[in-house]
């Protein structure tokens, strides 16, 4: 059995021992447009989630209104609370995340922490696009495991993919992808926590790229630490 086969046999299993209790969360980077591809190719019904910050480049909201035109996919967009995010900006200014990483982290659990727990409310799995490869940092990561932060299963259906098995992918099937790709955005998150990086730098280095070299990044949706 190749990788894409084990992948489709994964999803296949998530979704039938969970039906509509999982959930794919999807931000359209590179591996989840290839996870989408796959659940729409091999008519996987599953839910997909995508969370609005409010913040996000355009290139993202571009290649996500592409996604959400998929008639056999149903994606559903969560936003955070308006309350939250007005008085967050009250207190402390629309730019709080250069301020210290105590705000970057507030403005994450407002715009993306609190969304994602709505979203997955009621759920007893989720899906996500991480691979073994970037698991240097995410230690001890298995194709299915169970998610501390959630208390829920996770499925990493694309652990065995390395970053060129992806690409092979997107290139062979025609798969729309986030044209930030193309500009050395190899992590996209939101619009001015995210940069493009140079030849030689760590794929994550453009994240929250003001923190101190030697600081621990936590992107906050994944249980483990990301050392930058
Ligand atoms: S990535 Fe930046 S803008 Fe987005 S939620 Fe986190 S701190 Fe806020």
């Amino acid at each position: 059995m190749d990788k894409l086969e084990q992948t489709v046999v994964w999803l296949k299993q998530a979704a039938k021992e969970y039906k509509n209790e999982v959930v794919f969360a999807s931000s359209f980077g590179a591996e989840d447009v290839v996870l989408l591809d796959i659940l729409e190719k091999n008519n996987i019904a599953m839910r997909v989630i995508s969370l609005d910050t409010g913040r996000l480049p355009q290139e993202t909201y571009d290649v996500m209104d592409k996604w959400r035109k998929k008639p056999r996919l149903n994606i559903d967009i969560y936003l955070p609370d308006a309350n939250d995010v007005e008085a967050m900006i009250k207190q402390d200014g629309v730019n709080l995340f250069y301020d210290s990483i105590e705000k970057r982290k507030k403005c994450c659990e407002i715009r993306k922490i609190l969304p994602l727990k709505r979203a997955l409310s009621g759920a007893k799995a989720w899906v996500t696009g991480l691979r073994g490869e970037q698991a240097g940092s995410r230690v001890d990561m298995q194709a299915i495991e169970d998610d501390k932060t959630f208390g829920i299963k996770k499925f990493n259906p694309l652990i065995m993919w390395k970053e060129q098995d992806v690409w092979d992918y997107i290139k062979k099937h025609d798969v729309p992808y986030n044209a930030l790709h193309n500009q050395f955005y190899p992590s996209i998150g939101c619009a001015p926590c995210t940069r493009a990086i140079s030849v030689g730098e760590d794929p994550r280095a453009g994240r929250w790229w003001w923190e101190q070299e030697d600081a621990v990044a936590e992107c906050g949706l994944h249980a483990s630490p990301i050392k930058k």
